[in-house]
């Protein structure tokens, strides 16, 4: 059953085998794995519940409705902006659908450095097969690449780069193009309409508008969460409710469970590692008008440069990111590019030519999040070889696009950087990517409560039980020791799951 706490003014209390806070990626797929095993669940959403008829397919009214902080979040220098949704069924009611299982390298990277042993693809495969094919996931078909991916594809072939058709989470998809900000037709297999509805089936009951302050600890145990309903209009507190519970999972995503755990218990490691996978963009004007507005903003990825490339010294020579084909919306485009007036109006004049692609950095150096007053707020620099993975992103992808027929490529900088040959291409340097040159984005919110073996550089244990608070468990994106290195929404979801069936197989229930 969904409740909308919006509509809640009085006081709740509730007795619950398992109580969910956040209803995004690892939430959902924890959630119905247990409720479908006939678990008690209730599921606490401080965003509201939307449905395709509510999705108006305007992004200013879509950013207002759902975005985190009303679409106006970011680093406290303004330097990055950090996108996610709250929402029933999380930041999966904006995403793009993009699904990826971890890389093998990545598994083993955990393994080594946080004593994750169980973190391999013997492991995780079966939790994979599971839910792509519960959400359909399947490689991107022909008839959902735009031209801008067609381009994007046949640049890289032209300059021999390694590129696919993406594998994405979708049914019967019509290729609308506003999968961001909302999915009007229910053909987008978020949780909101997949995970969503088959926990309310079990029994699960799941309240929108539901802010959850307080993690309760009785004995070193917890034993529920407390908050306030909130108005949705106004996000002014309305009622209050009280969850019991034997089990409390934390799945806010990297920004909530970070920004609860801080409000709540002294733990040395939550926030201190803050992952987003920096985007940069770059727009190709190609002279022409082209189809970057239907289709799926990413059927085709570029995977070439996953890997960080290094001399025979050790230094950086390249890579440490894969690249997007992105659709960027007229509103978006326009707060990423630069120039203002009449030069701003003719680059938006040619909106309707713009190819475009994104970068997700691998990043070594991760921000932190924090409270400043009783206020979440995050820090993040892209550093050191970060800036380098940038530029090389930003090189290439101008490269990639140029192959492909554009007349010129954009680097949305405040210099107005323009390139239309290689010797352009080499000028773009590290000053294009200081703090608020150009516009940067964060939308891979990961690691703030890491798994691992170590308490004071994780928060939870190989389990996901966190190491001082038995019944307290954390299963999404700040579960992730760190970036996955490519868009890790699938790894959430599996990580998630294997997380539901060891807490499922431990507590001993004898459902299904
Ligand atoms: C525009 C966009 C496109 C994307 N595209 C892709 C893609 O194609 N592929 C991909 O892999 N990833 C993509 N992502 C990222 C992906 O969606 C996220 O990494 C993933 O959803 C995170 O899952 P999560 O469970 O950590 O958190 P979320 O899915 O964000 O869910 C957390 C939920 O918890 C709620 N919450 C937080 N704190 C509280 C609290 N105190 N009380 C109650 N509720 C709370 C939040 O409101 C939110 O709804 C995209 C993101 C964006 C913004």
């Amino acid at each position: 059953m969904i409740i909308q706490g919006t509509a809640q003014a009085g006081e709740v209390r509730e007795r619950a085998d398992v109580v969910v806070v956040g209803t995004g990626a690892g939430g959902g797929t924890l959630a119905v794995y247990l409720a479908e095993r006939g678990w008690d669940v209730v599921m606490l959403e401080r965003g509201g519940f939307f449905r395709a008829e509510d999705f108006s397919q305007r992004e200013e009214e879509a950013m207002g409705a759902f975005n985190g902080r009303r679409g106006l979040d970011s680093t406290v220098d303004n330097a990055i902006f950090l996108n996610y949704a709250q929402a029933v069924g999380g930041t999966t009611v904006h995403y793009w659908g993009d699904s990826f299982r971890t890389p093998h390298d990545r598994l083993e990277r955990w393994r080594r450095e946080h004593g994750l042993e169980w973190m391999t693809p013997a492991e995780l495969d079966p939790h994979f097969d599971v839910i792509e094919e519960e959400l359909g996931i399947h490689v991107a078909e022909e008839k959902l690449f735009n031209e801008n991916n067609r381009l994007v594809r046949q640049g890289c072939e032209a300059l021999g780069v390694d590129g696919h058709a993406v594998p994405t989470a979708r049914v019967d998809c019509i290729a609308c193009g506003w999968t961001q900000f909302g999915c009007a037709y229910n053909r987008k297999t978020s949780q909101l309409i997949t995970t969503i509805p088959r926990i309310s089936k079990s029994g699960g009951r799941i309240y929108s508008d539901a802010l959850v302050e307080r993690i309760v600890v009785e004995g070193g145990r917890a034993t529920g969460v407390e908050g306030v309903f909130l108005d949705r209009a106004t996000s002014q507190p309305r009622g209050r409710f009280r969850i019991d519970a034997g089990t409390v999972v934390l799945a806010g995503g990297a920004l909530g469970t970070a920004e609860l755990l801080l409000g709540n218990l002294k733990e040395p490691a939550v926030g201190k590692r803050f992952y987003i996978n920096p985007h940069y963009f770059v727009f190709a004007d190609f002279g022409r008008e082209i189809d970057n507005v239907t289709g799926i903003p990413c059927a085709y990825a570029v995977h070439e440069w996953r890997q960080v490339r290094t001399t025979a010294d050790g230094k950086y020579a390249g890579g440490g990111y894969i690249m997007l084909s992105s659709h960027q919306s007229p509103g978006i485009t326009a707060a990423m590019l630069p120039e203002t007036g009449a030069a701003h109006a003719e680059r938006m004049r040619r909106y309707r030519r713009l190819g475009s692609l994104m970068s997700v950095i691998d990043e070594e150096h991760p921000g932190r999040v924090f409270l400043d007053g009783g206020v979440r707020k995050t820090e993040y620099r892209v550093r050191g070889v970060d800036a380098e993975k940038a530029v090389d992103f930003l090189q290439n992808a101008s490269r990639i696009f140029l192959a492909a027929g554009a007349k010129e490529v954009w680097i949305p900088d405040t210099y107005g950087t323009v390139v239309r040959n290689e010797a352009e291409i080499r000028q773009i340097s590290l000053a294009s990517v200081q703090p608020n040159v150009q516009f940067c984005a964060g939308s891979h919110l990961l690691g703030t409560a890491p798994l691992g073996t170590d308490p004071d550089d994780s928060f939870a244990g190989p389990t996901g039980e966190a190491h001082r608070v038995r019944g307290l468990y954390v299963a999404d994106g700040a579960a992730l020791p760190g970036s996955v290195s490519v868009d890790p929404s699938l790894t959430i979801m599996g990580v998630a799951r294997w997380i539901a069936a060891g807490l499922h197989e431990r507590e001993g229930r004898t459902g299904v």
